[in-house]
């Protein structure tokens, strides 16, 4: 049976873990939209390449062969995830996500994706323009110091040397860019499942979202 599902929302809304699970209960294939454009951002940044750049932007993802494997990006045969969830990855990666065609090679590939395998996919315009036909879309949200604090608990457990003001502030701000860029913003479809997850917990919110699924299967 085709399943496919959408999952939208602001950075550290708890997204990719929620989508991670969702997906093995469904036998889906997890796609992180998001790592597919800090690959772009990391690897521009590598290059010297600015994101008002777009002729060479567009060269350089011509030679980016991005696959998901284990829930994890493989760019050029190797798995790059741990430097992409890298602060000055994060700081960046909005500004290379606003240019349309940088959008257009990405939202391809993630089509060209979904074609082949019954997907659940998370991002910012996934229930609005890359899957609109997805039978289920979900937008999640939580409170700007809920994200912030999440992130700041994960980057501690990795060992990164950050503070909780700046990731608030960042966070605040990559929000303001998505959702205000011209082209495809963050925005919730009007299709979608709005769940608010401030107070809620990760199995809450899976439960309700698998809960829905398979009512509606
Ligand atoms: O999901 P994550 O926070 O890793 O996404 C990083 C950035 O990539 C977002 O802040 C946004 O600028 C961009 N993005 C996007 N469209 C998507 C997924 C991510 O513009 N579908």
């Amino acid at each position: 049976m085709r399943i496919t599902v959408a999952i939208d929302g602001p950075a550290g809304a708890g997204k990719s873990t929620i989508a991670k699970m969702v997906g093995e209960k469904f036998n889906l294939m997890y796609i992180n939209t998001g790592s597919m454009y800090r690959a772009v951002t990391l690897k521009a940044m590598e290059k010297d390449i600015s994101y008002t750049d777009v002729n060479n932007l567009c060269d350089l993802i011509d030679t980016m062969e991005m696959h998901f494997e284990n829930d994890e990006l493989i760019l050029n045969g190797k798995n790059v995830n741990e430097k992409l969830t890298m602060p000055n990855i994060s700081s960046n990666v909005s500004n290379y996500a606003s240019i349309a065609e940088v959008r257009e090679k990405l939202v391809y590939l993630q089509r060209q994706i979904s074609k082949k395998y019954n997907v659940i996919m998370d991002g910012r315009d996934i229930g609005t323009v890359v899957l609109k036909d997805a039978a289920f879309k979900f937008f999640l949200t939580a409170s700007p110091e809920e994200r912030a604090r999440r992130r700041y608990k994960e980057l501690i457990a990795k060992k990164i040397d950050v503070n909780y003001e700046h990731i608030l502030d960042e966070i605040k701000r990559r929000d303001y860019i998505d959702s205000n860029r011209e082209i495809d913003p963050l925005t919730k479809a009007k299709d979608a499942i709005e769940i608010d997850s401030t107070s809620m917990t990760i199995k809450e919110v899976v439960e309700k979202i698998c809960t829905h699924i398979t009512l509606n299967l």
